[in-house]
């Protein structure tokens, strides 16, 4: 294999060193779909991309080497860079999910249990329920009231502030718990937050719950009823670290596959006046089937390409059709990285290394490939001609071996258009835990891979 670090002069490493740090930074603040949108656009404008709704407001067209966001719901973000050739000819695009697995609150979550407060949970994603216990957790989302209004919510990762988080039973007292299959040793319906344990002064029913109450009253100004209309995930709380005694790789939560988001969304900041229009979409619940108005089974990526081409050639529906099949995509997920603990799950010749660079999948899927994308070898051998060309450092994987287990993406719900899409993404360890790991080598190959094919696809 060849190894990434090994190409690197100093100033090179330290320019790797220093987009990892960019990259550290931005999981460590945006742990929800939320969070990653609002600091996608405060990035985005920063190199010159304009809200596209005000376009249509002013009804302004597009031209070649424009910048424009949608910001969908605030929880999908998809950019456009106008390309000098017609639309119809097809975009390059970059595709990423940033929803991520975590433990979300029930609509009714307070309780109180002999003099312990906790908020009751539904977790979302594929998690091991008995990696989330015992740490400290945060909880992030909104509250929206009655009024219209919408309150944010970041408790736990203030350095000196509280955090919450869920029990788990000593050693001691499991002797029944330590003979239970994994996937029973905590059992999702106990996956409860523990909130306080101080009761509410001249307050007789329900006291410590009442307090809690209050003080989230006090803080955010909204009542018990008003998390029927909420959204609150708990999440790992505290930054991302550089991890290894050579800080090579990032621990932290949310990788998966936020690490694709983040490279995507750099990689089309760094395009100016390319050739064919260039776009990048960051997703949300592609963690649990890519389903609702904000999942890749939803229209509005589709809305948005007829806008942008009534913005730029005018809309026309065979154009309209046309640009979608004539486009090309890098769906940008998570591989799993090999991991020397357990060597048993890979297939050797096809498996990702750390240090191996961006990989590319040309299939996922489970049990014979069911459910993946399956790309054409014509579009991989363009990709490796852009790669080689560029001087990118990559690398080809299946999620390990056949018959093993498995896993999906968003690459075959674009690929319905007849565009050319394959699977790439980072190689990461622990996925889906609350700490994923992943190296700034392959981190900062994939986002020069991004810049690659968004300039070379013809
Ligand atoms: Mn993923
Ligand atoms: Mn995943």
């Amino acid at each position: 294999m060849e190894n990434a670090w090994n190409k690197y002069s100093t100033r090179k490493k330290n320019e790797v060193f220093k987009f990892a740090e960019g990259y550290r930074r931005f999981i460590s603040e945006c742990k929800t779909e939320r969070e990653c949108v609002k600091k996608g656009i405060e990035i985005a404008e920063k190199h010159g991309f304009r809200n596209v709704e005000d376009y249509l407001k002013e009804d302004k067209t597009l031209k070649a080497g424009d910048k424009v966001y949608l910001n969908n719901k605030g929880k999908d973000l998809a950019l456009f860079v106008i390309g000098k050739q017609p639309m119809e000819n097809g975009m390059n695009i970059l595709g990423a999910h940033i929803d991520s697995p975590r433990i979300d609150w029930k609509q009714h979550p307070f309780y109180e249990d002999h003099d312990i407060a906790l908020a009751d949970t539904h977790y979302y994603g594929g998690i091991k329920s008995y990696q989330w216990v015992t740490l400290p957790l945060a909880l992030h989302g909104v509250v929206c009231k009655k009024d219209g209004t919408t309150v944010n919510i970041v408790i736990g990762e203030d350095e000196e502030g509280p955090v919450v988080g869920i029990s788990d039973l000593l050693i001691h007292l499991s002797r029944d718990q330590m003979q239970k299959p994994a996937s029973k040793v905590i059992e999702g319906e106990d996956l409860n937050v523990t909130l306080g344990s101080i009761p509410l002064k001249d307050e007789e029913k329900d006291a410590i719950k009442a307090n809690i109450l209050k003080l989230i009253k006090d803080k955010y100004d909204v009542e018990e009823d008003d998390f029927i209309s909420a959204e609150i995930e708990v999440v790992p709380a505290g930054q991302a670290k550089h991890y290894g005694l050579d800080s090579s790789m990032i621990m932290g939560y949310g990788q998966d596959d936020r690490v694709c988001a983040y490279t995507s969304l750099m990689a089309i900041c760094e395009i100016e006046n390319p050739e064919k229009t260039v776009s990048c979409m960051l997703v949300d619940k592609e963690e649990v089937g890519s389903i609702g108005a904000t999942g890749m089974q939803s229209y509005f990526y589709e809305n948005i390409v007829a806008e942008i081409l009534e913005l730029t050639d005018g809309y026309d529906y065979l154009k309209f059709r046309r640009c979608l099949a004539n486009s090309k995509m890098l769906s940008s997920d998570v591989s799993a990285a090999y991991d020397p603990n357990y060597p048993g799950v890979n297939e050797m010749k096809n498996t990702c290394f750390f240090g191996g660079g961006i990989v590319i999948n040309k299939y996922v899927g489970s049990g014979g490939k069911s459910g993946s994308n399956d790309a054409n070898p014509e579009f991989i051998a363009e990709i490796r001609a852009a790669w080689d060309k560029n001087k990118i450092t990559w690398q080809t994987a299946e999620i390990g071996k056949v018959n093993q287990g498995g896993g999906g993406t968003i690459a075959y719900i674009m690929a319905k258009y007849n565009m050319q899409v394959i699977d790439s993404g980072v190689g990461v360890q622990n996925m889906h835990a609350p700490w994923e790991v992943t190296s700034k080598a392959d981190i900062f190959e994939a986002k020069n891979a991004y810049v690659a094919f968004c300039r070379e696809m013809k």
